[in-house]
């Protein structure tokens, strides 16, 4: 992928385009950022390595992983994928997992998710090193996100707060509204809003009354992975939202948690499913691998 200053600035006009219109373009954002980690790594010769362990054979983990290949090769990022048999036992994970912690080269461990049943994906994800969990999954790195130390922020949490930032949303002051209360979106999404100086609430599927709540919002983010759970009348003019859910409807198509079409007027910003955070996931993650890289070699703490 060769970036010249003339197509930079044809992603950003892109950006603005969408933004005027209402839209806040995922795709169009991830490849700016995309862009500018690609010059960075030519001009300052950077090796980032990640390495990628896919275990059995998934079709849609296969999907992604080729996503996640194709987009290192396109700026740079060393990659390589282990592919693990589906039988693998814990044993044979964690002796991987223990060479790639001490590979010195390699500066990102992802283990792509989910694993087969007979696997804990909550004690794989912990044997990790923590300074190459790229993911942002393990408990010290969400830990430190936690207590405001520098870490790797978990990539769709941090995916869809760059969206809002790059939007120019305001964040300090606003009265944000996270549906959705997982360790991998939800819950960091709240504490990186908060961060912000947003003042957040967290639903879930026990909240009492959840259009009463979305309708005193600024901004909604929404990650339960329910069709159609936002709706127009859940919507007070002018919020921004963004949509992190990713569902299938009965027409096989990729649609989000809100009501796109119904819901966009009386949004002033909302991302669309696909091209919305989907994008940045994979963004973050090529951005953290960079970051774990350069901390390796003393460019960052
Ligand atoms: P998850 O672990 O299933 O969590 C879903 C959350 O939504 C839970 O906290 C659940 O509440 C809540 N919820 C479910 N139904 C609800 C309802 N009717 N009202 C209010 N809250 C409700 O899912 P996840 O891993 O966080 O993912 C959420 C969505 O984001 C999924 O669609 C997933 O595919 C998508 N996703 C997208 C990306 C991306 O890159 N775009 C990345 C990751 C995930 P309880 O806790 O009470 O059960």
């Amino acid at each position: 992928m060769e970036i010249t200053v003339m197509e930079l600035h044809e992603i950003t006009a892109q950006i603005d385009t969408k933004l005027a219109e209402g839209i806040i373009d995922g795709k169009a954002i991830a490849n700016e950022i995309r862009a500018n980690m690609k010059i960075e790594i030519d001009e300052k010769g950077l090796k980032p390595y990640l390495v990628t362990l896919l275990v059995g054979d998934d079709p849609a983990s296969q999907v992604y992983v080729n996503f996640k290949e194709k987009a290192c090769n396109a700026i740079g990022i060393k990659n390589n994928v282990y592919r693990l048999s589906k039988d693998t036992t814990e044993e044979e994970l964690f002796a991987k997992i223990d060479e790639l912690n001490n590979n010195e080269e390699v500066d990102g461990i992802l283990l792509q998710l989910p694993l087969p049943d007979h696997l804990k994906e909550q004690d794989a994800t912990m044997r990790i090193d923590p300074k190459k969990d790229v993911d942002g999954l393990h408990f010290v790195n969400q830990g430190k996100l936690w207590v405001g130390m520098p870490t790797f922020k978990s990539c769709t949490p941090w995916g869809s707060i760059e969206l809002l930032k790059r939007a120019k949303v305001t964040l300090k002051g606003a009265n944000a509204v996270v549906i959705g209360r997982s360790n991998l979106v939800g819950r960091p999404i709240v504490r990186m809003l908060e961060a912000e100086n947003a003042t957040v609430t967290l639903c879930h599927s026990r909240t009492v009354d959840l259009p009463s709540i979305t309708r005193r919002a600024d901004i909604i983010i929404a990650a339960a992975g329910r069709i159609n759970l936002i709706t127009e009348d859940m919507v007070s003019e002018g919020c921004v939202i963004i949509d992190v859910g990713i569902n299938r409807n009965e027409a096989g198509k990729l649609v989000g948690d809100v009501d796109f079409e119904n819901v966009k007027p009386k949004t002033s910003l909302i991302t669309p499913v696909p091209g919305g955070v989907g994008p940045m996931t994979i963004t973050m993650l090529l951005a953290n691998t960079l970051l774990s890289y350069k901390r390796k070699i003393g460019l960052e703490n």
